[in-house]
């Protein structure tokens, strides 16, 4: 019987994995993928999360191999105002008073590399699970190739499209937006241009994302298309999209691209028995303020010793129930809305609502010349984080 398998091998699961095995706990992580996942998707790692990150262990390799870097551009398109801000009024708060830029795959790696180097944790990539069943002592997974696991606890952290929440019976109530988002990795010289590293481009039509993501000069740039249009041709149409999105003269070198239905939905509950759900498996919304992995990796930070302690020291498996509470509330009550008011802002102006995006904009220039207020709006993505119920 293993102590604890882990479905799914992206950041969340390899994280949770990585923080479980270095507690301890002997860990198999099951992971469909041939290999880590590396489509454009999550590239910023919020300040909030670096304290999770040190705990674990993996920081500094990550600020080696990511980019570090603490200033906020918002660039209203229309008018061409650029607002700026920096994460230095966070010094009195945090050692750690800047973002790690790169892309999930990246930081799922290093966690990986660790993992391969501990006794007591396993990792099977090619390895898909079917279904899974619970009695009182354990968990009974199901792989594709008919071999049957078992398991103390199994942590579902099979993203969105997650076969664990399905065999669990739960819901993933919420909506699919009518827009797709395009997520492009790029060479162009977009600091030449005047944006800073992470530079939001408010606009209803050409509102953007722009983020440098790798050391060599990698940047992301993701944009929204209505979702009507096919997306198989959605490469046909990048080209004339570029030409809004991408400033200056000079020319680009398209690394990837990937188009992405958006959804806010969240699982109905994310424990049951012996099974939970962290990340995506648990909740998706749309990445605009980088929300979505933000969320998952304070699912993560808090889930490890919660486990770590109920197999390692036979704590109450009822602070399960607790974790699962928590993360769930901060998900519909503040990561979701605050996902989509970003997102109403960015790309769409508030709809034409004047007086609102008026309003957004006074937000952010106030950010820009007040530090207290700004040092309270940045304070929100710390506010995501809870603590184990087993740590109290
Ligand atoms: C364009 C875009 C930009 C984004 N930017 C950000 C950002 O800047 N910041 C942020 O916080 N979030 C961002 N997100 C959200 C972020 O990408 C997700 O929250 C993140 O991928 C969730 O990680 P995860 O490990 O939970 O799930 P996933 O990354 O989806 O990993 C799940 C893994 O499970 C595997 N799997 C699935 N089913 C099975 C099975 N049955 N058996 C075994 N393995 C299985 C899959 O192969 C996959 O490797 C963005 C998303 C998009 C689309």
């Amino acid at each position: 019987m293993h102590q604890v398998i882990i479905v799914g091998g992206g950041p969340t699961g390899f994280l949770t994995a990585l923080g479980l095995a270095q507690a301890g706990v002997a860990v198999l992580l099951l992971e469909a993928g041939e290999q880590i996942v590396d489509s454009p998707r999550a590239a910023v790692y919020h300040w909030s999360l670096l304290d999770g990150l040190e705990r674990l262990g993996i920081r500094e390799e990550a600020e080696a191999t990511g980019i570090v870097k603490d200033d906020y551009t918002w660039l209203i398109k229309k008018t061409g105002e650029h607002i700026r801000y920096r994460l230095d009024v966070l010094d009195d708060r945090t050692p750690f008073n800047y973002n790690i830029n790169m892309g999930q795959d990246v930081l799922a790696n290093i966690a990986r590399t660790r993992l391969e180097k501990l006794s007591n944790a396993e990792i099977r990539f090619g390895t898909r699970v079917n279904s899974l069943a619970q009695d009182a002592d354990g968990v009974s997974v199901q792989l594709a190739d008919g071999e049957e696991l078992r398991a103390q606890y199994v942590v579902g952290a099979d993203g969105a499209g997650s076969t664990v929440r399905d065999c669990l019976g739960l819901t993933f109530d919420g909506f699919t937006w009518p827009e797709r988002f395009i997520a492009t990795n790029v060479y162009h010289d977009f600091a030449g241009a005047g944006y800073g590293l992470s530079t939001m481009v408010v606009d209803d039509k050409w509102g953007a994302v722009i983020v440098i993501i790798a050391q060599d000069g990698l940047w992301r740039c993701t944009y929204m298309e209505d979702a009507s249009l096919p997306e198989e041709s959605y490469l046909e149409r990048l080209p004339a999209a570029y030409e809004h999105l991408l400033p200056g003269s000079g020319g680009y070198e398209l690394s990837q691209a990937s188009p992405y239905r958006m959804h806010q939905r969240c699982a109905s509950t994310f424990r049951k028995g012996r099974v939970v759900l962290a990340g995506d498996s648990a909740h998706v919304t749309n990445p605009t303020g980088g929300f979505g992995l933000t969320t998952g990796l304070f699912d993560c930070y808090a889930l490890w010793p919660t486990l770590a302690a109920i197999v390692l020291e036979r704590a109450d498996p009822g602070l399960l129930d607790i974790w699962a509470e928590e993360r769930r509330d901060i998900f519909l009550e503040r990561t979701s809305p605050m996902a989509c008011q970003y997102k109403h802002f960015l790309f769409h102006e508030y709809g034409g609502n004047r007086a609102e995006l008026d309003e957004a904009i006074a937000g952010m220039r106030r950010m820009q010349d007040d530090p207290d207020y700004c040092r309270k709006r940045l304070m929100f993505t710390k506010g995501l984080e809870t603590t184990s119920p087993a740590e109290r």
